[in-house]
């Protein structure tokens, strides 16, 4: 038999694709990464990597058990990611101050909290004067806060950079600059049509975030729908004092990252697959985080970025091998929280596809809910 480069192809090199790879590839299959831009280059350059599951959190919804088993891989993952890679990822787990500035806000903030005393989630529900004695630079007439300590961020690009040398060092391949078009069988093999000529496989995961839907692969009729939801998230040098932790208000977050800058996020547009950023845009961020920290007024403008999340119909990802054709394996449509869900993503899509294991909560994000994919 011919021998073929990659028993795998990851189709994407964004934080997703990246986190697959190398788990793939340190669990021993032979990895090829195929990308047509640099490293991520996609809406992973944008993310503020903020990790955070409960947040947002509802009970009623997959994405929190998931975000949840995700986060709590989160120290292990830097750790072996770090020593494989020799990269050190700036990564922090100094929780989140959420700030309510109105009695309706506050109620939301309550019943988060309930949600985390049941699941025994360390929480501290705050007043307004001791949410201001958390944060001393949060503005004068917020309602209170909810203090959620177990959350954290990561410098979502320079991780996903990690994970690749870290790929590498378990012999994994990058590709860059080749755009795949179609994805096909031929025999036993799976042939992947770039515009820079085929690369053969035993199997493909497609990771392409937000332009997955744009791959034909022969044998499947349905495009896996996802879209993308623009975001513009900007980069501010700040002055002393620094914020404590990442702070949130309904209208923005703002992250304080070690060396001294701040990341305000962030904008969701529905803007098509324009990654341009806008002076509404950078306008509402600038506003919010100074309506959040008059403090903001002191900053410097550094950047901002732009990024397009991948999103579904149902805000859950799409992860799970193709009825149609076996040997794709979908691992997209991660929309707000393609970070925190990366480690879970390629845990899952590494025993799915090296042992066979199939974890129950794939059912919830099987990519057969949006027809024949
Ligand atoms: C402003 C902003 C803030 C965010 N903040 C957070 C946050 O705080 N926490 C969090 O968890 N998530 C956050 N997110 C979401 C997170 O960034 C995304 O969910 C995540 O980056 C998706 O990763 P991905 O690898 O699936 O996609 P991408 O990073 O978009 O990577 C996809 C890759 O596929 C490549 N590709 C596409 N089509 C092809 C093709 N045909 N051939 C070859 N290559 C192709 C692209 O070039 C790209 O590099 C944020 C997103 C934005 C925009």
């Amino acid at each position: 038999m011919a021998s073929r480069p990659s028993d795998i192809l990851v189709v994407g090199a964004g934080i997703v694709g990246c986190a697959v790879a190398y788990e793939l590839a340190r669990r021993g299959a032979s990895v090829e990464v195929v990308d047509e831009r640099p490293v991520a280059m996609g809406a992973t350059q944008a993310s503020a990597g903020v990790l955070a599951p409960y947040i947002e959190a509802r009970e009623d919804s997959p994405l929190l058990d998931l975000a949840v088993r995700s986060l709590n891989l989160y120290d292990d993952f830097i750790a072996r990611v770090a020593d494989d890679s020799g990269i050190a990822v700036p990564y922090r787990r100094t929780g989140t101050l959420d700030v309510a500035t109105d009695e309706s806000e506050l109620a939301a903030l309550r019943t988060i909290a309930s949600v985390l005393r049941r699941r025994a989630v360390p929480s501290l529900l705050l007043d307004a004067a001791s949410a201001r004695a958390e944060e001393p630079l949060l503005a004068d007439g917020v309602a209170g806060g909810l203090l959620i300590e177990n959350h954290g961020f990561v410098a979502a690009a320079q991780l996903t950079h990690a994970l690749v040398a870290a790929a590498r060092r378990h012999g994994a391949q990058l590709v860059e600059q080749s755009r795949v078009r179609r994805i096909r069988r031929s025999g036993a093999e799976v042939l992947v049509d770039t515009d820079r000529g085929s690369l053969t496989s035993g199997a493909v995961v497609l990771a392409a975030g937000t332009w997955s839907g744009a791959i034909d692969i022969d044998g499947v009729m349905t495009r896996v729908p996802v879209r993308p939801v623009r975001g513009q998230l900007l980069h501010l040098g700040w002055s002393e004092p620094p914020l404590r932790r990442v702070t949130w208000s309904r209208r923005c977050y703002m992250v304080p990252w070690d060396d001294g800058t701040v990341l305000v996020g962030a904008t969701a547009e529905e803007a098509g697959f324009d990654e341009r950023a806008t002076v509404s845009g950078v306008h509402d961020l600038l506003g919010a985080a100074c309506d959040l920290t008059p403090h903001a007024w002191t900053a410097s403008f550094r950047d901002v970025r732009v990024g397009l999340r991948p999103a579904t119909a149902d805000a859950l990802p799409v992860i799970g091998a193709s009825r149609a054709v076996p040997e794709v394996m979908y691992a997209t449509g991660h929309f707000r929280n393609g970070v925190l869900l990366a480690p879970l993503t390629a845990q899952l899509v590494a025993d799915a596809m090296l042992d066979g294991r199939i974890d129950p909560l794939l059912e919830r994000v099987k990519p057969s809910r949006f027809g024949d994919l």
